[in-house]
């Protein structure tokens, strides 16, 4: 069993699934072949947004400078540009988005450090007396970068804002008048009173893996990232340290670190202490020093507890009409019926959507839906049509790498035809609610894969059934 690793997701139909489409057909002579290999290295890829990243600067910018209020900043040469030095040090290896990233340290004791949207990082005082050693401290650095790089905050924001909105605003949220400001208020206020501190598990994943990344290319041992966690953890009879509050663990998260050493290059001689690390570290645990630093000022926060289980209120589209309507393919490979008050969307030739309004949006040159079906037909990667389906599955899944295989393929009748029916579920990637997509499969007559594939939330899955087994009765495909 090889395992995949993960990235974020998207639920894409459009650029991504259609650029599969080559030769070679079911009942062709060759089949696709992957090569196996070393394990790759963590990569993950920020997930759905709908802010720029120049959005992300500003945003980020107008947060900076409202915590700067709430929290005293120290201005101690000698341990500002430490932090900022080992900070610009780690940054170089960040993924995705080059942001221009700005280190301040918070004279506080708590053990904690944040990051907001668009590269502005701050590590507490607590944080670096906490650490045992440089690479310790580089840990911490390393997992904030990766909130920042992977576009973390905004991602929240971005859920929470179609959550309250629904994907149909989408549209208007592209348009010129897009306006960050009316963004902002629509998810609940502007700076830190927002998505941006507290980040859910999928993040924190992301988080600790690609900042294991980080710290390995950078020259240090990610054991140590996983070494502080550790520590953390076994501050036993205090209080939860604020990292841990605003980072929670993902669930066996020194394990998770220590499994992907082995992808990792990491120095035969990595750094653990410095000079300069010690001589801060005693400088700000110096009598005098450390009471003077605040016991504990953390910028105000209003957002959830738990962002993972943020807004789920949200706008819900129109209930399926009974009553349905004659869709033809143009190029006559299929037919189907589908509600009257849903919209048929043309993703390209032979792949389309039906989804109702308010369920779907484009992004990124790229349609999401919430509730609907895609449909369409692609090349195939294998000869026969339970391996070709059993990979058009695995795409699906490493497109949207929270979903998971919920039951296996069945072979059904589709139609008269041999077909297999996969059920998967996961998080929406824009809405969090989890969500239950049938993926049905089948050989067109010129040996390509015809899928499709229905979407629902779970909380909606049953009231859905009647319209989705209608629609995939009504299918015809050409012979
Ligand atoms: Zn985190």
């Amino acid at each position: 069993m090889s395992k995949r690793v993960r990235k974020v997701l998207s639920f894409v139909l459009g650029a991504a699934m259609v650029a599969q489409v080559a030769c070679g057909g079911l009942t062709g002579d060759r089949g696709g072949t992957s090569k196996g290999g070393a394990r790759p290295a963590p990569h993950f890829e920020p997930g759905f947004n709908i802010f720029t990243p120049e959005q992300d600067v500003e945003l980020g910018r107008r947060s900076a400078e409202q915590v700067a209020r709430q929290v005293p900043l120290m201005n101690d040469a000698q341990t500002v540009n430490y932090v900022r030095a080992l900070g610009a040090k780690l940054a170089a290896h960040a993924p995705g988005q080059k942001f221009a990233y700005q280190f301040n340290v918070v004279g506080t004791r708590d053990i904690n450090a944040f990051a907001l949207p668009g590269g502005f990082v701050f590590v507490n005082a607590g944080a670096i007396l906490a650490a045992k050693d440089e690479g310790e401290l580089a840990g911490v650095i390393a997992h904030e970068i990766t909130h920042v790089a992977l576009r973390h905050g905004t991602n929240q924001a971005s859920k929470a804002y179609i959550a309250q909105k629904g994907l149909g605003m989408l549209g208007r949220v592209f348009g010129r008048d897009n306006d960050l400001g009316q963004l902002i208020g629509a998810v609940g206020g502007t700076g830190a009173n927002m998505l941006f501190l507290r980040f859910g598990r999928t993040a924190e994943t992301q988080a600790d893996l690609e900042g294991a990344r980080i710290m390995a290319e950078a020259g240090y041992d990610p054991r140590d990232m996983a070494n502080f966690f550790k520590t953390l953890q076994a501050k036993g009879g205090q209080r939860t340290p604020e990292f841990l509050s605003d980072h929670p663990d993902p669930g066996n998260r020194v394990a998770s670190i220590n499994q992907v050493l082995p992808s990792l290059r990491v120095s035969a001689k990595p750094v653990h202490d410095t000079r300069e690390f010690a001589d801060v570290k005693a400088r700000l645990g110096g009598q005098g020093a450390r009471e003077a630093l605040a016991s504990q000022a953390e910028p105000q926060r209003t957002g959830p507890s738990d962002p993972t289980n943020a807004p789920q209120q949200g706008a819900r589209p129109t209930q399926p009409s009974a009553s349905f309507t004659q869709y033809q393919s143009d190029d006559g490979s299929f037919a189907l019926q589908y509600p009257d008050n849903w919209d048929a969307l043309v993703a390209d030739d032979s792949n389309m959507i039906f989804a109702p309004k308010g369920a779907y949006g484009e992004m990124n040159q790229s349609l999401m839906v919430t509730h609907g079906i895609f449909i369409g037909a692609v090349a195939p990667k294998a000869r026969d049509l339970p391996s070709a389906s059993a990979a058009f599955v695995r795409d699906q899944l490493a497109a949207n790498p929270d979903f998971r295989v919920q039951e296996n393929p069945r072979a059904i009748n589709f139609g008269g035809r041999e077909a297999y029916a996969t059920v998967v579920a996961g998080p929406s990637a824009v809405t969090g609610v989890t969500e239950i997509d049938v993926i049905y499969t089948t050989a067109t007559a010129d040996g390509r894969l015809f899928y499709l594939i229905t979407m629902a939330p779970e909380d909606e899955f049953a009231a859905y059934q009647t319209t989705f087994k209608r629609l995939i009765e009504s299918v015809r495909l050409a012979r």
